[in-house]
């Protein structure tokens, strides 16, 4: 596997069996089938269990039967999955970053007690309801609302493009709190067979195909004064959230970015052509340096993050330029490596145009480029494009 720089020759051992355990796994249970899923339009359920037993939601948490991992640990988890599928790292983005981890840091003893280990283990799928139909990259302009009653809550409003609403048991909605001054960004903890919860399907997805994507409804939704966490109010709730998401998405599409090169390379040196196999014409070796030294660069910027985030230095900014800068980087290694498998590479039998139609999805969720380019402009003039 592609590790120019011998990154991987500092792991400590643990860092080497979580990453090997990942990769094992990902090639025994995930690369068999997972182009069909990707044709059909599945996730593969039967894995969520079995992913929560390996230890594959918030290991970088402890407490309540999560190990307590480091944050390389986890990279290379999400790294590993990733060089799987997309929404295989998504699931446990999901699960562990957007859910998991606000319960975890904002949650009363109560609700992590209840909710914590049935997650850790995937007994329990969770989903983080924050997007709208009509507030992406700007969610501080949500709508839906929490009005308080006696000894509760009623929600209504709608989030969309929500990863596994549809099959979740738990959603952290974020809504905004009617009955306090300027109404801050609360979140909730609302079961999905609650009545007035309705979790539709997005079907026709050119993307992130073996991921269930949905809406998640709420008329008249009830929850109690128990389900809110208490922990947290105003955007920094799902915002801290998404900061841990994009660090292991930062290291996680590194793993789609090599297993594309994987492919190509294997394909160009078995591949014959004008008497010779392709990876001998200089127009080829020429884009496997630049996709090498491409990933090369996304690793050293994982790498560095998680060191940054172990020490408690982290910013956010630097987790919008790993993000930023990573994603393009898959986005540009799995195209040329799809153009280098030729008419095969545009079927499921090899994975660069996979992963090449899922890393469209991450290229816009989780902050599109877009917004992460201003993020780095701000901090660097030290003036805010957008409020
Ligand atoms: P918009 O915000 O409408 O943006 C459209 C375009 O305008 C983009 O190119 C954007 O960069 C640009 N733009 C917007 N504002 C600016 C600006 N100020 N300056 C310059 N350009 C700008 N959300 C969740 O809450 N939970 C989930 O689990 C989840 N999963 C997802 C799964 C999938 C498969 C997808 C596709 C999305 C998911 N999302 C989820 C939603 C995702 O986070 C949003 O799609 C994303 O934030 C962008 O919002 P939008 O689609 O409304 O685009």
């Amino acid at each position: 596997m592609l590790d120019y720089l011998e990154l991987e020759d500092d792991l400590t051992g643990e860092e080497k069996l979580v990453r090997d355990e990942a990769r094992r796994f990902v090639e025994e249970k995930v690369k068999p089938d997972i182009g069909d899923h990707f044709e059909q339009g599945t996730f593969p359920t039967d894995l969520i269990p079995e992913m929560g037993e390996l230890g594959f939601y918030a290991p970088n948490l402890d407490g309540h039967g999560l190990p307590g991992l480091g944050e390389r640990a986890y990279g290379l988890l999400m790294q590993e999955l990733e060089a799987g599928d997309s929404g295989l790292r998504s699931m446990a983005s999901v699960q562990g970053s957007l859910v998991i981890y606000p319960i975890h840091a904002f949650g009363s003893e109560e609700q992590k007690e209840r909710w914590l280990p049935a997650l850790g283990n995937g007994e329990a799928v969770g989903c983080f309801g924050l997007t709208e139909p009509q507030h992406g990259s700007n969610p501080a302009g949500m709508e839906t609302r929490a009005e308080k009653d006696a000894d509760g809550y009623v929600l209504n409003g709608s989030k969309t493009w929500i990863t596994n609403s549809p099959i979740a048991d738990v959603a952290v909605v974020w809504a905004r709190d009617t009955s306090a001054g300027g109404s801050p960004v609360r979140g909730f903890l609302v079961e999905t067979d609650r009545d007035g919860v309705t979790t539709n399907k997005i079907d026709d997805k050119l993307s992130m195909r073996a991921s269930v994507t949905g809406e998640i409804g709420l008329d008249d939704v009830w929850v109690s004064d128990d389900d809110v966490l208490p922990g947290v109010e105003g955007m920094k709730g799902p915002l801290s959230c998404l900061t841990q998401a994009r660090f292991g998405i930062s290291w996680g599409v590194v793993g789609a970015a090599r297993d594309a090169f994987e492919d190509a390379l294997q394909y160009a040196k078995d591949r014959e052509q004008f008497g010779g196999p392709i990876a001998r014409f200089q127009l080829q070796q020429g884009k496997f340096a630049e996709m090498a030294t491409q990933i090369t660069n996304a690793q050293l910027q994982a790498h560095r993050l998680a060191e940054l985030k172990e020490r408690g230095d982290l910013r956010h900014q630097h987790v919008s330029m790993a993000k930023r800068h990573n994603v393009r980087v898959a986005r540009d290694v799995t195209r040329t490596a799809r153009e280098v498998l030729g008419g095969n590479g545009i079927t499921t039998d090899y994975s660069p145009m996979r992963h090449m139609e899922n890393i469209e999805t991450v290229y816009t969720y989780e902050g599109t480029d877009d917004i992460h380019t201003l993020v780095i402009g701000a901090d660097l003039t030290g003036i805010e494009a957008f409020e």
